[in-house]
């Protein structure tokens, strides 16, 4: 086996259900200095990109939309990278880290885990909330590592996951496609010789419909709590199903994954993974 091989391996046994390698220089097309791989780990060559599951095919069946984001993801794709940077450090001797994908202050984190999957040829960004779709599975989670291995790259995808033929086709019959048609407060979007053309995702409206709980929400919460003058107001407000959920949120300490998923819902894109008996 390759090295390249062996990584891959590793991340695959791990949980993920693909891994894909991209080059540090790829990222500084558009990656501005200071958020690049190399600003990271020093030294950096490659970032290894694993992307896993999301809910099960069962959970997508659930009548009760909610119950998704809490029985519907096991996050091993963090698993398969922890495992790869155990193999890489201790077993072929160079640094490895997880690329951070969550913010270390402010809002933004250092790095994009979005754009890491598509330099790692791992998916294209679709015309659903611009998620990354992988052409085979449709929707996965993604985390990377940073490493100083150099390690031969792959090629982003020649040919876009998004739009679907059969939403290619559909966009020429009708003018829409069914992720634009199930979310038009959120989505915008043409469709051109098979090919996006433009493409427009409000994410503060998904946002209030799909990321309800966070630590944001805990912010804004408390600071009505602590603003209210009315003792009984007061209770019913910390007792709240909003305010207890945005506990539970910090308590796990996560911010909310999704609580609205009707655009992938529809989506033709790897569903055929999500029929069983
Ligand atoms: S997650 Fe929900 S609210 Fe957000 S774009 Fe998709 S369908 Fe719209
Ligand atoms: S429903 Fe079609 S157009 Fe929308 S994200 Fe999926 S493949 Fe793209």
């Amino acid at each position: 086996m390759t090295r390249e091989e062996q990584v891959k391996a590793v991340g695959l046994k791990a949980g993920a259900r693909v891994v894909g390698i991209a080059p540090v220089e790829a990222f500084r097309e558009k990656v501005p200095e200071g958020y690049r791989p190399e600003d990271i780990l020093p030294g950096a060559r490659s970032v290894v990109v694993a992307g896993g599951d999301g809910p099960t095919a069962g959970a997508w069946r659930c009548p009760d939309h909610r119950v998704m984001e809490i029985t519907g993801y096991d996050l091993r794709e963090n698993v398969a990278v922890h495992a790869m940077c155990d193999f890489i450090e201790g077993t072929l001797s160079h640094h490895a880290i997880q690329a951070p994908s969550l913010p270390v202050h402010g809002h933004e984190p250092p790095m994009s885990m979005m754009h890491a999957a598509e330099l790692a040829g791992l998916g294209t960004r679709s015309l659903a909330a611009h998620i990354i779709l992988n052409p085979e599975y449709g929707l996965l989670y993604y985390a990377a590592l940073i490493t100083t291995l150099p390690l031969e790259p792959d090629p982003p995808l020649a040919e876009p996951a998004c739009p679907h033929p059969g939403c290619a086709a559909m966009y020429k019959r009708i003018g829409t496609t069914p992720c634009l048609r199930v979310c038009p407060a959120c989505l915008a979007g043409k469709v051109s010789d098979g090919r996006i053309q433009e493409s427009t995702y409000d994410r503060e409206r998904c946002h209030s419909r799909a990321q309800t709980y966070g630590i944001g929400s805990l912010q804004k919460g408390l600071l009505q709590i602590v603003n209210e003058d009315d003792a009984d107001r007061r209770r019913t407000m910390i007792y709240s199903d909003f305010f207890t959920k945005s506990l539970q949120s910090v308590g796990f300490f996560r911010d909310s994954i999704a609580q609205c998923f009707e655009c992938m819902r529809v989506c033709p894109v790897g569903r055929k993974y999500r029929k069983l008996k």
